[in-house]
């Protein structure tokens, strides 16, 4: 760069540039003067394209796409951006295989920071790359005095209205139009951010394609809904809906649902198979979106921790104890850890209805209990943890360097804080040599993987 302090472009500038990179978040990234990042949605690797500069920071700009002159072979053409605008499927315009291979790339140069000795295998695609979704929460608002649903472009609170999804199932697709269809015909008036006003907020539609059973949930700013009985009838009435429940959210807040719950029709949950096991799933709680590619996930897990029937196993994080009753079997004892008591509610009566006794529960925060159970003695063969996206605490980390487990399955939706928690394990003494990334979200940028550790 000729001058360090000085920023090479300038707002609503007009520059040709080729991409060199894809970040995590999927922006396509042109350097200018060598050093200077411009950061493009809808562009890859490769391509040369002319770009609009939008922002320019000190340190990087932001920019947008005007035409490509010369486009990428990993490009797949695609009839409408609304798929990329709104992050609904920030990948969509990469091929299913490209994908799989960033989603490695990524991984590496995380473990590459990190100085991490294991070998990333090449991602396992998922059974299918579109409609793989078993759950929707869709925003509904006015738009010109109509009732529509859709999506919020990105960065923004303006809906677009969709009733293609794209990566949703098909039949959760269908379900929210006609429940669209049905709040139109009974005049419902749509939630209004700004005035805090108007009723419906959000429909939450889930779905088991097992067992072929939709939960509809209604997020309502109001504790009743206008012609409650009639509305609820109407939804009653679709194909494969077997449980509706109306949430009450009046607060002003981005969360999507409210503390209180009524179911109005059918169960208050739903059930589903993995692995030739039955759960129940309440509206609460942790559910993998992608029930197909999940059972390839536990199956990675379950091989990575070897597992045999003398072990004690700790699965923490264990949402409704899906990876717990699927391995209990195999083991002498399974511990199930987890923060949400609905969860841990279901989890029970999943162990229940599967007929698995050598399990027990608790309810609290993972950095809290298993601390606890450290100090108090309490010995475990093999760890699981499935963290959200943040990972773990270094308060669990700690507790897991003192308890010393033989083995530790560490399920990661977050590579970044996958390789950060790593870093600290094999410090502590413990070792690997491969990881597996399972792609449990084609068209987006999200990573899930597994990793397997063992003691030195
Ligand atoms: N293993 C489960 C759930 C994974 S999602 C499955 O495959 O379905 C992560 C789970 O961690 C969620 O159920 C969430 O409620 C729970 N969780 C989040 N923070 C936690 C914490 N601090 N301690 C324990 N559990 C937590």
């Amino acid at each position: 760069m000729a001058n360090k302090n000085e920023v090479p472009v300038r707002k609503n500038q007009v520059l040709t540039g080729t991409v060199m990179d894809l970040t995590y978040q999927a922006m396509g990234v042109v350097k200018v003067d060598e050093g200077y990042p411009i950061f493009i949605s809808n562009a890859l690797p490769g391509e040369e394209i002319k770009y609009l500069v939008t922002k320019a920071n000190k340190n990087y700009g932001f920019g947008r796409l005007l035409e490509f002159i010369k486009t990428s072979p990993d490009r797949v053409s695609q009839e409408n951006s609304v798929y990329l605008q709104t992050g609904i499927a920030p990948l969509a315009h990469l091929a299913y295989p490209a994908q799989l291979k960033f989603k490695q790339e990524q991984i590496e140069s995380l473990f590459q920071k990190e100085k991490l000795p294991l070998t990333v295998q090449p991602t396992l695609a998922a059974p299918e790359a579109t409609h793989y979704r078993n759950k929707a929460q869709i925003p509904v608002r006015m738009i010109e005095g109509q009732l529509e649903t859709g999506f919020y472009r990105q960065r923004s609170h303006q809906l677009l209205p969709l009733t293609d999804f794209l990566i949703q199932d098909p039949k959760i697709d269908a379900t929210v139009k006609e429940i669209r269809d049905i709040l139109r015909a009974f005049h419902v008036p749509a939630y209004n951010e700004e005035h805090n006003s108007g009723v419906i907020r959000h429909i939450m539609v889930r779905r088991a394609r097992k067992t072929r059973q939709q939960m509809v949930v209604l997020v309502t700013r109001q504790r009743h809904l206008p012609q409650e009985d009639a509305i609820v009838q109407a939804i009653s009435e679709l194909p494969e809906v077997s449980s509706i429940i109306i949430n009450y959210n009046p607060k002003v807040t981005n969360v999507i649902l409210g503390m209180q719950e009524r179911p109005v029709f059918g169960n208050a949950y739903l059930e589903d198979e993995l692995l030739g096991k039955r759960f129940r799933i309440s509206a609460q709680s942790f559910y993998q979106v992608n029930a197909e590619q999940t059972e390839n996930l536990y199956q990675q897990a379950i091989e990575q921790a070897d597992l045999q029937p003398d072990e004690v196993v700790v699965d923490a994080y264990s949402g409704i104890g899906t990876i717990g009753i699927s391995i209990a079997d195999h083991v002498k004892q399974v511990r199930e850890l987890e923060i949400v008591p609905e969860a841990i509610a279901d989890a029970k009566i999943n162990a229940e209805l599967n007929h698995v006794k050598n399990i027990d529960f608790t309810v609290g925060k993972a950095e809290e209990i298993l601390p606890e159970w450290v100090e108090k003695g309490q010995k475990f063969d093999v760890l699981i943890v499935d963290p959200p996206r943040k990972g773990l605490q270094p308060e669990f980390i700690e507790a897991v360097l003192k308890a010393r487990p033989k083995k530790l399955v560490y399920i990661s939706c977050n590579p970044a804080t996958l390789a950060r928690d790593l870093r600290l394990l094999i410090d502590g003494g413990y070792h690997g040599t491969t990881m597996q990334p399972v792609d449990m979200f084609p068209m987006s940028n999200h990573i899930e993987s597994v990793t397997a550790l063992e003691l030195d």
